[in-house]
């Protein structure tokens, strides 16, 4: 009897000593447009049997319908992990009933962390325009370029400059306009992002294009780069930790042109920059660090090569698909993003980690 109160008594005082869930400080969401399953595959074999992405301690499997198709597209979807609603194909930050959805990048801006977006489109591109602006059609990307005078990023990078600087529909020079606000605004025309460093002291953003920037095989450099800054940036910018979303936008125009080799290479380059990533928050032992895809695009098929570093590389179609796609998760908090889970968990998870939803979002 005596023993059993004692045991009784040890659960009590175990229960009083263990220490809350740990909440992360900072969030990285990594985002490969279009990459499924196999194109995680592809790039694993043509780089030696291995990559970053093999570090994460967590996977789970998302799926990716939007609220209009069994199909997503890139808005629908990157609405999906920004405000945590189903939307239409097509929508930026906007629920199905067209309503303008608090994004968890706004949410932090609010809460006084840092904030950057970081992609290998145009940075008014669907993904990248859902986590920082509210506009009915992804179309309207000088509509989506004003968003980046209205809430101040800490760190940008990626192309789209045109959509700033030699607007159609207003006279506006948004990139002068950033840099009258403090912001070190440059471009790929007076410098590459190498020859560059950022003050902490002030917001930064490199513009890499007018419009897209070119393709990894054609000679584009900085994801990984970019990556690094970021985080070293973004660290030095506030006390209380920051949201960085990082995007390889590029996977996806591959394999909607179903270009194996090029594929492989915009994966790879994406793992590098998830290197990058990781090595901060091992670093750091504070951020959460979470790669997903949007959607897989091109129904690709990895068939026997020559050997295994030599590809053969199929698509079933030029679209995107309905395919379940692989989530990795590293850091506090990581536990909350294994299993099966919804597009619309990635924000749920990150948003009650950071408590700004105590309760599941539902769709609306
Ligand atoms: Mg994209
Ligand atoms: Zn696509």
């Amino acid at each position: 009897m005596i023993r059993y109160f004692l045991a009784l008594c040890a659960l009590w005082l175990a229960s009083l000593s263990a220490a809350p869930a740990p909440r992360p400080k900072n969030i990285i969401l990594l985002i490969g447009d279009g990459m499924g399953l196999t194109q995680v595959t592809a790039g694993m074999y043509a780089n030696g049997k291995k990559l970053n992405l093999d570090r994460f301690p967590i996977t789970g499997l998302m799926k990716t319908q939007s609220a209009s198709h069994l199909i997503t597209d890139s808005a629908a979807g990157a609405t999906a992990f920004s405000c945590g609603c189903k939307t239409y194909n097509g929508a930026i930050g906007m629920t199905r009933s067209r309503k303008p959805c608090l994004t968890i990048l706004e949410q932090a801006k609010q809460n006084g962390l840092a904030t950057g977006l970081v992609a290998t489109s145009s940075i008014t591109h669907a993904t990248p325009a859902s986590f920082i602006a509210h506009v009915e059609s992804r179309a309207d990307m000088e509509d989506i370029a004003l968003f980046f005078t209205q809430t101040e990023l800490d760190f940008l990078v990626g192309g789209g400059l045109k959509y700033f600087n030699k607007r159609s529909k207003d006279q506006r020079n948004l990139y002068q306009e950033l840099q009258q606000k403090g912001c070190q605004v440059y471009n790929f025309q007076e410098k590459p992002l190498q020859k560059l460093q950022p003050d902490p002291k002030y917001p930064f953003a490199w513009f890499s294009a007018l419009g897209e920037p070119d393709s990894v095989k054609a000679g584009r450099d900085y994801l990984p780069l970019a990556a690094k800054m970021a985080t070293e940036h973004l660290s030095k910018r506030s006390d209380k930790g920051f949201f960085l979303m990082l995007e390889g936008s590029q996977i996806d125009w591959a394999c909607h042109g179903k270009d194996g080799p090029r594929a492989v290479a915009e994966m790879l380059d994406f793992d590098q920059a998830i290197g990058q990533i990781l090595a901060f928050a091992e670093a750091d032992g504070q951020t959460l660090v979470i790669v997903t895809a949007d959607h897989e695009t091109g129904g690709m098929v990895l068939e026997q090569g020559e050997g295994f570093e030599v590809l053969d590389l199929e698509f079933n179609t030029g679209q995107h698909t309905a395919s379940l796609v692989p989530v990795f998760a590293y850091g506090p908090g990581a536990e909350h993003f294994g299993g099966v889970i919804d597009n619309t968990d990635i924000y749920r998870q990150m948003a009650m980690l950071w408590g700004y939803v105590t309760e599941p979002v539902v769709g609306n």
